[in-house]
């Protein structure tokens, strides 16, 4: 053994990066074992090829030149270097660790040698050199295999890169959960929805505490059920990060069982907070006017038409209303349509005042609106109607100038005719107390023959 080489240029096994490195090794330290010799080496056939993976000791640069140097096609071998003018003057056979010996068998065209060194003089005898051949041969398949590896470790490392990427690009990260131990595992992308530093130790406890009261009661049940059921689930669900800002998850989940016993909960976790918001502000814009803020025409539409389905006993609503303002148009013509919108906003305003939780307030068209009253019983929807008319008759404001409008409004009971039929009679009352003067409301007459007279009211 070459205990005290203590060369600088020493070569250490632990730093060879080659996947399948310590296979070699070992391979190679049976070879040494067959051979009884000092060191064995599996040596590059230049500088530009992975380090020499080495049996014996340490080993220096010097001792891997001269096994290229003594090496050639097949098997080489010099039973005493001192002999050899050629080599007597070597580092590694002058000075330590003064090298008396070294065979070679080349591995294949260009992929290095197979090498056994000592400090003694040696033959190889016939059946050695039998054996050195077949042990080159085995080192060959090795080294192939060694490089498959590392080709394939090199291809795992760039699909990593690129899931990587992809899954920051689309914000997805992967999770998983031991069970019953419940200890979590987080890719990077993970904790950048959570606003955490990857690495940082996850308490389920803490993570759970993230979660909007909705979302983990929706969590708990849907988790519970999964684990039950040997599952999966998919949530939208809404947490606060620990930098307190609100954020939308869908996190996928599926149960992994050993047995019937589940072991593993896992998934992923990808950031749909701008999807969301967008989802949510097209909800809105579907469904609601967007300077008042009431219901639009296409959801009070909607409303009305499902009362068509409504069984009797059950409608939702008990009165139409239709309300255009009275005088509006001189608001947009002496101060402006800035004032008009302003002017709208307002009657909006005390329009949803004058009505309950239940009732729907709808902008249907410029200055006109409906409404829908939950309530049922009789007179109610005079009684609005007339509060609305005060409300609306009320003086306004606007960049300090006072100025007035007012509202006719028709009133049809909701009483089991068709939606379409309720509307046109809302809107003959409404042209009804337009005609009769404006600032007033007129009721139309019952579906039923003796039903209640037109009622009015200024
Ligand atoms: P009447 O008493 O007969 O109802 O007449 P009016 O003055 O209230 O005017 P009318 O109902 O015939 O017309 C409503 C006007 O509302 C016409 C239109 O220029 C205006 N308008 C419609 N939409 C808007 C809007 O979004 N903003 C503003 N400022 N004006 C609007
Ligand atoms: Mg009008």
């Amino acid at each position: 053994m070459y205990a005290s080489v203590g060369l600088q240029n020493t070569i250490d096994r632990s730093s060879i990066p080659v996947v399948g490195a310590e296979a070699l090794a070992a391979f190679l330290d049976r070879v040494r074992g067959a051979f009884e010799v000092d060191v064995v080496l599996l040596v590059g056939r230049d500088e530009r090829q992975p380090p020499p993976i080495v049996s014996g000791a340490h080993v220096s640069l010097d001792l891997v030149d001269l096994c290229r140097s003594v090496s050639g096609p097949g098997l080489r071998a010099v039973a005493d270097l001192r002999a050899v003018a050629r080599w007597r003057a070597h580092p590694a056979v002058a000075g330590a660790p003064g090298c008396r010996f070294v065979a070679t068998h080349a591995l294949g065209p260009g992929s290095g040698l197979l090498a056994l060194v000592d400090r003694q003089p040696r033959r190889l005898t016939a059946a050695q050199r039998r054996r050195l051949a077949d042990f080159a041969a085995a080192a060959e398949c090795l080294v192939q295999v060694a490089g498959a590896n590392a080709s394939l470790g090199k291809a795992l490392a760039h699909s990593r890169k690129i899931f990587d990427r992809a899954s920051a690009a689309a914000r997805i990260g992967v999770w998983e959960c031991d069970l019953p131990a419940e200890t979590l595992t987080w890719t990077d992308q993970v904790y950048a929805m959570f606003d955490l530093p990857p690495d940082t130790p996850l308490d389920r406890g803490r993570i759970v505490a993230c979660y909007a009261p909705d979302s983990l009661e929706a969590l708990v049940a849907a988790r519970s059920r999964a684990i039950a059921e040997r599952g999966g689930f998919t949530l939208d669900a809404e947490i606060v990060t620990v930098a307190g800002r609100r954020r939308w998850i869908r996190i996928t989940a599926q149960v992994e069982c050993e047995g019937t016993v589940p072991v593993r909960i896992f998934g992923m976790k990808q950031d749909i907070t701008e999807e969301k918001l967008l989802a949510d502000r097209t909800r809105y814009l579907a469904e609601f006017d967007t300077m008042t803020g009431l219901a639009n025409r296409a959801t009070f539409e909607a409303q009305l038409a499902a009362l068509d389905q409504a069984p009797p006993g059950r409608r939702p609503y008990g009165a139409l209303l239709l309300v255009d303002l009275d005088g509006f148009k001189p608001v947009n013509d002496t101060l402006g349509h800035a004032a008009g919108d302003a002017c709208l906003v307002e009657v909006a305003s005390r329009l949803r005042q004058s009505c309950r939780d239940g009732d729907l307030v709808a902008r249907i068209g410029g200055d006109e609106f409906a409404i829908l009253l939950a309530a049922t019983a009789p007179g109610v929807a005079e009684d609005v109607a007339s509060r609305l008319v005060a409300a609306l008759n009320r003086p306004m404001t606007w960049a300090g100038r006072v100025f007035g409008i007012g509202a006719s409004i028709g009133i049809v009971r909701i009483d089991g005719r068709p939606s379409a039929d309720l509307f046109m009679a809302a809107d003959a009352m409404l042209y009804a107390a337009k005609a009769d003067g404006r600032g007033r409301f007129r009721v139309a007459a019952g579906a039923a023959p003796g039903g209640p007279r037109p009622a009015t009211a200024a």
